[in-house]
């Protein structure tokens, strides 16, 4: 039968946190409304890397009104990429998505990049074509992104871009540490993944 209704693949979304007592509520909120839309089974894993403020609290109360929603904490602060390597650890989902807390990234590129993965992708990065940082953090960051790709071999656009979908058996086997998160669709293509680039929206913090 041609006509079968596409099921999306289980979906798990590793949000960490760090002291985003301001955001945490609006980014849910957005969430759960593009959440709703997926046809599928959906996880979403906050992982507080050792917040001061009320992140923990909101946290708490955010998975209390929601049992697919999972919180890790960190007894203290270890970086964005620790709490995302945790994350990722505890994911179910087949397909795995990073995302920012600060609500910089937008939740409703979410299934965009999930049906891209769909088309057979291992990997599906966004790419913050307009981004919306101050020049001190963007031209570094054009920089870095010019060296990676000459360095690697591997052609993308905005590696720094915390919104990316990856399929989880391409996670298996990268060790995440340092400020590595970046770097996952070099080492993903090195072992061989299909990767794509798709435009995201940027917000200014
Ligand atoms: N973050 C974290 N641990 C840290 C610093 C940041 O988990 O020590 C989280 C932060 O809450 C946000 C994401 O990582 O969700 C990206 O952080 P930030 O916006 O500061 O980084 P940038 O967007 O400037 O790369
Ligand atoms: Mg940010």
């Amino acid at each position: 039968m041609s006509s079968s209704r596409r099921i999306a693949p289980f979906l798990s979304i590793v949000i960490p946190v760090y002291n985003e007592e301001e955001n945490l509520r609006p980014l849910w909120n957005e969430l759960k409304k593009i959440l709703r839309k997926i046809n599928g089974r959906w996880e979403v894993i906050f992982v507080d890397d050792g917040s001061e403020d009320r992140s923990s609290s909101i946290l708490e109360k955010i998975s209390r009104s929601e049992q697919r929603v999972r919180v890790l904490r960190f007894m203290r602060n270890f970086g964005q990429t620790a709490a995302m390597a945790a994350g990722i650890d505890h994911a179910l989902g087949d397909v795995i998505v990073s995302m920012d807390a600060d609500c910089q990234n937008d939740p409703a590129d979410i299934p965009r990049l999930v049906s891209r993965m769909e088309e057979g992708y291992d990997l599906v990065s966004g790419w913050r074509r307009r981004r919306r940082d101050p020049l001190s953090k963007r031209i570094p960051s054009v920089v870095a992104n010019w060296l990676i790709s000459l360095l690697t071999g591997v052609k993308l656009h905005d590696y720094g871009c915390t919104l990316k979908a990856y399929r989880r058996n391409i996670l298996k086997n990268v060790h995440l540490y340092g400020e590595m998160h970046r770097f996952i669709p070099v080492f993903a293509s090195w072992a061989g993944a299909r990767i794509s680039e798709e435009v995201v929206n940027h917000r200014p913090r």
